[in-house]
């Protein structure tokens, strides 16, 4: 019943409750807001959609609250067509950002894991088996994401993104490795076990990301479009693909709709470049309007 499964995503779904106000509070105080959204997020749930809207038959393992809010979570995914049947229920309250917005677009997050928390080693091992390529961000427990590792059975592209501990060995499996330019420092760190964050140029850090033996890395540069490096035998090649120019407006869930469009070309046969090509088409139609999964291509007419 699986096998049309071209692209898995574990991770996590949560929903955005954004509210707008002339200034943020400070602490103990109050302030009116002018009005508030809810809108469906989470890292996993963003990228399942791009995979699926990139055309990649996709399914999304994570977990949700018995709660209103996850039926938020999930309607675009749903719509899209994305197979939510191992997404669990579970007693924890569905993900939430609490997200306040100032008037220059100044902003303070809470997150509250909630049921991603529960997307753990057990839970992934629970799940079964996974099909076609995965691909994990930071937003479940390191556990549910080494777990899921050990079940691939085909390439895995890791956005550790929040970047979050994860063993030498599991880092290695991602191929490619997708991250930002500060989170690629913060992966280096890890892999260099030094003190302190590189300071070097994304070329270099992409360079010793390759050296501690990665298969493939892919760096976005946000208007600068993205570095891609890849392995071949002992020699390694690095080059930058240059962004779509257009005029941004909210670049709120580019690197995700980036990251889902390289999964679903690399499953229809793309090259990483290709993939990669794509997705910064893909990502580049998102910043041009308002939102993450509401941004979103519906349609690939444009690409
Ligand atoms: P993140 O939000 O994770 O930091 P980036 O900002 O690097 O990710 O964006 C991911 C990708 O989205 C970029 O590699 C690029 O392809 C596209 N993108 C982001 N911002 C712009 C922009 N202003 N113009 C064109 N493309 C963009």
């Amino acid at each position: 019943m699986k096998d049309n499964v071209q692209v898995t995503i574990v991770g996590s779904s949560n929903v955005d409750i954004t509210a707008l106000m002339n200034r943020l509070p400070g602490p103990g105080e109050t302030v009116l807001a002018d009005s508030y959204q809810l809108s469906p997020g989470g890292k996993g749930a963003n990228q399942a959609l791009a995979a699926a809207l990139a055309g990649a038959h996709t399914e999304f393992i994570g977990a949700v609250g018995n709660d209103s809010h996850a039926q938020v979570a999930l309607a675009q995914l749903e719509e899209a067509g994305v197979d939510l049947a191992r997404v669990a229920t579970v007693s924890e309250p569905t993900g939430v950002a609490i997200i306040q917005v100032d008037a220059a677009a100044e902003n303070s997050i809470a997150v509250v894991s909630g049921a991603n928390s529960t997307v753990t080693a057990e839970a992934v091992s629970a799940a079964g088996e996974l099909h076609g390529i995965l691909v994990l961000q930071g937003e479940i427990p390191a556990s549910g994401i080494t777990t899921a590792m050990d079940l691939a059975t085909d390439r895995v592209v890791l956005n550790l993104a929040p970047v979050i501990e994860l063993d030498r060995e599991y880092l290695l499996k991602a191929d490619p490795l997708v991250v930002n330019e500060h989170e690629a420092a913060l992966i280096l760190q890890q892999l260099d076990r030094s003190e302190s964050v590189s300071t070097e140029s994304e070329p270099v850090i992409a360079e010793k990301l390759m050296a501690h033996g990665l298969s493939s890395v892919l760096i976005t540069l946000g208007a600068n479009g993205c570095l891609v490096a890849q392995r071949h035998g002992e020699q390694h090649s690095l080059e930058q693909l240059p962004a779509v120019k257009v005029k941004a407006v909210d670049t709120t869930g580019a690197g995700d709709a980036f990251t889902g469009a390289v999964a679903a070309r690399l499953a229809q046969g793309d090259s990483l470049v290709q993939a990669a090509e794509f997705a910064g088409k893909f990502a580049a139609l998102t910043v041009q309007a308002h939102g993450a999964q509401a941004s979103y291509p519906r349609s690939l007419e444009n690409l």
